[in-house]
């Protein structure tokens, strides 16, 4: 993709189409030549790889793609390898190619001569990969002339210029191609999609007028955890796969912020669903909830020390109009148990004796004091620990992940990066 528009002026563009057929042909491998005059700020090589694994150039599970990216305002060019020619062009190769045919040639303003000899020795070695390094670099000699303007000619005819459009984040990438992205993420757009339908069930029951007790402890027991499980299970693992499909953190910083929002919408619902005014049991009016200084008349001496340790927390709704109150009972943030003789929730470990520490051979024996804040009742319980296991290695596994199928006219290669750039 000749964004400038040298190629197509000097003819080269012919000439490289040539040479790039007639190597897929006879090889299958696939190498792409984009010149750009600009890509903003970003750094060549991140786009580099972008493009490429955006591209997918190189024919899927062969990863034999190349791509030779040519940067005008950065004056820089770069050589993204797939994985499976790295063997062929190693970094260093594509490094001297580089610095042999590409570089000397830009320097003097023979852009198009810099790219065909660069490309043209990139197909000597995968054509001739047990050739020397030395011999692979001496090219035959070249019958065609390509003429260039200079760059700033070519850079002022900016209704000429091509600029591809920034490679699509994540949202970008699958709402354009939907039914790829849903062969790809199948069960990840589930998992979202069920966080979605839950959050949007909550949503619905937070913004009611009246709120009742059930539909807290409905969403408390079912969608909120539906919602965490799904939320993290998809935005988990979208990041992973996309992490190792792109190589770059822009897919996973788009998706974090969405999952963070999924999980901050769960607390906003339960936060209303338990603050929405209730509506009285007997009487049908509206309710008012008491402070926590009111509600200690409703509750019982347990259930002040409940909420007083914050094992328990106690909402007392009030009818203005018939007096009637109605209880409802939440979770506190410190835990304790049931008391074995008041059945408070008022039980909580206060000391541990150490009679033996546990260690390889025997198990250890350690004695805990409890006691309730309620009924003042104590125990010591007499508790064995298990023994220590003895440190064990563990092997290290290995995952590998690779991208898609293929789209638009390329395979399906993807690289991880290795290649070669210079500056000019
Ligand atoms: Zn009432
Ligand atoms: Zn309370
Ligand atoms: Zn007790």
């Amino acid at each position: 993709m000749d964004g400038i528009g040298y190629l197509i002026d000097s003819g080269a563009e012919a000439r490289l189409n040539a040479l790039i057929g007639n190597l897929e042909q006879e090889t299958g491998a696939e190498i792409a030549v984009v010149t750009l005059s600009s890509i903003g700020e970003e750094s060549p090589k991140d786009f580099a790889v972008r493009l490429f694994n955006y591209w997918q150039i190189g024919k899927k599970g062969k990863e034999n793609g190349i791509l030779v990216l040519h940067i005008a305002d950065q004056r820089r060019v770069e050589i993204e390898i797939g994985y499976g020619n790295e063997g062929a062009i190693p970094d260093i190769i594509a490094k001297r190619i580089l610095e042999t045919h590409v570089i000397p040639n830009f320097k003097e303003g023979r852009f198009s001569l810099g790219l065909v000899l660069g490309v043209h020795s990139l197909i000597r070695c995968l054509k001739m990969p047990n050739l020397s390094l030395e011999k692979k670099l001496i090219l035959p000699k070249m019958e065609e002339q390509f003429n260039d303007n200079s760059m700033e000619y070519y850079l002022s005819q900016s209704d000429r210029l091509v600029t591809l459009k920034p490679v699509p984040g994540i949202f970008e990438r699958h709402l354009s191609s939907p039914f790829q992205s849903a062969k790809e993420y199948a069960t990840y757009w589930y998992a979202l999609g069920s966080s979605l339908l839950f959050l949007f069930i909550g949503s619905i029951l937070a913004v009611l007028p009246i709120g009742k007790f059930a539909f807290y402890q409905s969403y408390l027991h079912i969608g909120r955890w539906i919602v965490w499980l799904a939320t993290i299970f998809a935005v988990g693992f979208i990041s992973y796969s996309e992490y190792y499909e792109s190589e770059s953190f822009w897919s996973i910083l788009q998706i974090l912020p969405f999952g963070f929002l999924l999980l901050k919408a769960n607390g906003w619902i339960l936060k209303r669903l338990r603050e929405n005014p209730r509506s009285c049991g007997r009487c049908g009016n509206r309710m008012i909830k008491l402070n926590e200084k009111e509600d200690n008349a409703y509750l019982d001496a347990g259930e002040i020390t409940e909420e007083k340790i914050k094992s328990l927390d106690y909402d007392i709704w009030y009818c203005k109009n018939c007096q009637h109150t109605q209880k409802e009972k939440y979770s506190g943030e410190s835990p304790a148990s049931g008391c074995p003789r008041c059945s408070y929730k008022t039980f909580r470990e206060v000391s541990r004796t150490v009679i033996s520490v546990a260690t390889e051979s025997h198990g250890g024996e350690e004695i805990v004091n409890s006691n309730c804040a309620h009924c003042k009742h104590q125990s010591s319980v007499r508790i064995y620990t298990t023994k220590l296991s003895p440190p064990s290695s563990s092997g290290s596994g290995s995952s590998s992940w690779s991208s898609s199928g293929s789209s638009g006219s390329w395979g399906g290669g993807s690289s991880g990066g290795g290649g070669a750039g210079s500056s000019y």
